[in-house]
């Protein structure tokens, strides 16, 4: 079996799902990558215009393949109590879990490439836009990733490696076929971002509610659903079907935690247990829009309650 054949089926043996791509495929993914970053939403976004990439492998290490390997996560809310009631909102399906997944994923990578003379390093390159030409996964109506068994709760890794890529698949980049017959999430869409013209990055709530900058006025509080982003079209869809039922709350913020987020507590200031549990969840990078998020949904929460 070819080297990249193997590591694929020992890292599915593992409940991962990979490709390895031609590091040749990496010139035309920047052309296509640079057209879709230069429209002018992208530009003026503070969040998508954060992003930036490596396309090529340090000038040092001989690559020959990059591979992209998905994990998948379990979607998760956190509760929180405000005058005594609980409250459980969805976050972003991000945790330390991960740092796991990876050192398991590296360590089996390793153990099958080295015997023959092959290393990998980390690459910092577009990941869903590669996997999506690799037929690792499909590409959803509302611009989310989908992998069989795995809905849309997966997450990416990519690393250069000197192994051979093997007979890796190249398709294009579309959205997959499983939309054709449904439109579940555009007719489920607060904000009309999901058009006849397809996915309308401006007005997407997921986008929007990353920046730390207001709202503009379209935007209505009773869309807030998240307590980062926006989760509806995940929710509807159904290649997300028998996913989202495991959904489990990951953490409590009790009463004195809750008041000290939407307080605006400098993050250094939390009490240690507050802040080690945002951590985790990766929401310490986030913090400067927490407290606005929390108290919107709270807000919305208490007023469909009085
Ligand atoms: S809800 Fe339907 S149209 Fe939208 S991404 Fe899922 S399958 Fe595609
Ligand atoms: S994340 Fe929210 S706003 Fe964006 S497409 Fe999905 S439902 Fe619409």
């Amino acid at each position: 079996m070819p080297i990249a054949a193997g590591v694929i089926a020992e890292l599915e043996k593992l409940g991962y799902r990979a490709c390895v791509i031609p590091l040749e495929r990496l010139t035309a993914l920047e052309n296509e990558y640079r057209a879709i970053t230069s429209r002018e939403v992208w530009r003026n976004s503070p969040h998508l215009s954060r992003h930036h990439f490596d396309f090529a492998p340090p000038p040092d290490f001989p690559a020959r393949s990059v591979l992209i390997v998905a994990a998948p996560v379990t979607p998760v809310k956190l509760g929180f109590t405000r005058h005594g009631r609980h409250y459980a909102f969805e976050v972003p399906p991000l945790s330390a879990d991960h740092d796991v997944d990876l050192e398991r994923i590296v360590a089996a990578v390793t153990s099958l490439i080295t015997p023959h003379g092959y290393g990998l390093i980390d690459a910092n390159v577009p990941t869903k836009l590669l996997a999506s030409h690799a037929g690792l996964l499909e590409n959803g109506y509302n611009n989310m990733g989908f992998i069989e068994g795995m809905g849309s709760f997966f997450r990416l890794s990519a690393f250069f490696s000197d192994m051979p890529p093997g007979t890796a698949v190249w398709t294009e980049h579309r959205v997959s076929r499983s939309c054709e017959v449904c439109r579940a999430c555009s007719e489920s869409c607060p904000t009309g971002c999901l058009g006849p013209d397809g996915y309308d990055v401006g007005r997407c709530l997921s986008l929007l509610s990353k920046e730390a900058s207001d709202f503009p006025e379209w935007v209505h509080s009773r869309w807030h659903n998240s307590l980062i982003g926006c989760r509806i079209c995940q929710q509807v869809c159904p290649m997300n079907r028998e996913l989202l039922d495991t959904a489990g709350t990951g953490a409590e913020f009790s009463e004195t935690e809750t008041g000290a987020i939407l307080a605006g507590t400098p993050f250094e200031d939390l009490d240690p247990a507050t802040r080690d549990k945002l951590r985790y969840f990766h929401l310490n990078t986030y913090y400067n829009i927490l407290p606005r998020n929390l108290r919107l949904l709270l807000d919305r929460e208490q007023a469909d309650l009085s």
